[in-house]
């Protein structure tokens, strides 16, 4: 790959980060293309030997409970891709990001951390299943209804609590220290309307030098994340503006906008789940010869990939609109520059990848990249100043 910088990016990435940044896209994306071949063709051998209907016939030697059989079912399933994950995980955490000085982690942290997150979806992914196949059991056509209401309240739940409850097993929050960028906060917080009592330092350094900041909940739980990584590299008007995008994300609605539109999937999701569940040839396809709940979902999952995919095009687009509307919120308060400084620190520092082909960012980027930014950024400021 030539080192030679692309013309956009002169000024940002210097000769040496560039080929480093080359690098480390090419690493990556050759460990995306051999993990994300390696589980395709797992699935594809076990279709091949009907090992899920195999499964099923097997937990039926056992039990035929109407909550045990498919959790035990999905517990499996669950379990087994973990464990196949792991070891391509430890190797984009201690080979990849280790090699390009992002990664902090430790085995022991690392191991801690795969306990932690099995337990965790164990717990949250069974008790919504356990709650779908009581509904499934006692309501009959209304299924899918009775689902989407229960799942989507349950989320709401996790997702009001998500501070308090789960950040807590992984990482330490603490209010902002006194001192100098706490003063520039709070003189912009009392600007912005936002309480200074919800803005938090999070330790990622405990796993990774890359810089990070995010708003989450909402209500009374809402709260402004601040890891200490982008604090440590950033200019105290640059972390102020950092802050002023994710106020922004708040003050523009955004997290009500996506709970809104990830119900509405669910409930779309739900309906047409209905319609797979007990479904013979489905069952059968899978290996299975009895038509059950569980394969039924299972098949399901496999089937609509593609209307996940299409979905998850709609998210990304309404995501990457959204970034531009937090980052015109930063730029009213005067904060233009200073965030253009911080974005393109943060960028460079995480070796991104900064001219990717727009079809690509199209697919599947969340946020718009940097020089889009940084464009969109530029012409606010003009308007504003006229
Ligand atoms: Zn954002």
């Amino acid at each position: 790959m030539s080192p030679h910088i692309p013309q956009e990016l002169e000024g940002i990435y210097n000769a040496e980060e560039y080929a480093r940044q080359q690098a480390y896209q090419r690493a990556n994306s050759r460990f995306g293309i051999v993990s994300g071949g390696f589980s395709f063709a797992i699935v594809l051998l076990i279709l091949m030997f009907g090992l899920f209907g195999w499964l099923d016939e097997t937990l039926r030697g056992y039990t035929v409970h109407f909550l045990l059989l498919p959790l035990l079912f999905f517990g499996i399933l669950f379990v087994g891709g973990q464990i196949v994950d792991l070891p391509f995980d430890w190797y984009s955490v201690f080979k990849i990001e280790d090699r390009f000085g992002f990664n902090k982690s430790t085995y022991r942290l690392f191991v801690f951390d795969f306990f932690k997150q099995l337990l965790l979806s164990a717990i949250i992914g069974g008790i919504m299943l356990s709650a779908v196949l009581c509904i499934y059991q006692y309501t009959g056509k209304w299924f899918w209804l009775w689902a989407w209401l229960v799942v989507s309240g349950f989320s709401l739940l996790v997702s009001f609590f998500y501070s308090e409850w789960i950040v807590p097993l992984f990482n330490k929050q603490t209010p902002l220290e006194e001192g100098e960028l706490r003063t520039a906060i709070e003189s912009f917080a009392q600007k912005a309307g936002f309480d200074l009592k919800n803005i938090y330092v999070m330790d990622g350094s405990k796993r990774s030098t890359k810089a990070n900041a995010y708003f989450t909940g909402f209500g009374k739980k809402k709260r402004v994340v601040l890891f200490d990584t982008l604090i440590k590299d950033l200019e105290t008007e640059e972390i102020v503006a950092v802050l002023a995008h994710e106020i922004g994300h708040y003050k523009k609605k955004h997290v009500y906008q996506s709970m809104i539109i990830s119900i509405l999937t669910m409930g779309v999701t739900f309906y047409i789940l209905s319609l797979f569940l007990n479904n013979l040839p489905l069952s059968e396809a899978l290996g299975g010869k009895i038509p059950s709940f569980h394969l039924g979902l299972l098949g399901f999952t496999l089937l609509v990939a593609p209307l996940s995919e299409a979905l998850g095009l709609i998210t990304n687009y309404i995501s990457r609109k959204n970034e531009y509307e937090a980052d015109r919120f930063a730029v009213q308060f005067g904060l233009g520059d200073a965030l253009v400084s911080a974005l393109k620190k943060i960028s460079v520092k995480a070796l991104s990848n900064l001219n990717p082909h727009p079809l690509v960012v199209f697919w599947y980027f969340s946020h718009p990249t940097l020089l889009q930014r940084m464009n969109r950024i530029y012409k606010t400021l003009c308007f504003c100043n006229l």
